[in-house]
């Protein structure tokens, strides 16, 4: 399976992947996973974020 979190990938993406994570605030930090909100729309998320309740994710 080809990586899709690091290397040459990232370089493809919009900021190489990286930017501001909308749950914990960390800036410049890879946003690499999606989270779905309650309401259905899913945001990009840092790996800390991944593992963040549901309330959290709503939150942001
Ligand atoms: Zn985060």
């Amino acid at each position: 399976m080809a990586k899709t979190k690091r290397g040459k990938v990232l370089w493809n993406m919009p900021s190489h992947g990286r930017g501001t994570c909308p749950v914990c605030g960390s800036t410049r930090i890879k946003l690499l996973y999606t989270q779905t909100k309650s309401d259905g729309t899913s945001i990009q998320v840092c790996k800390k974020c991944v593992k963040a309740t549901q309330e959290r994710v709503d939150d942001a």
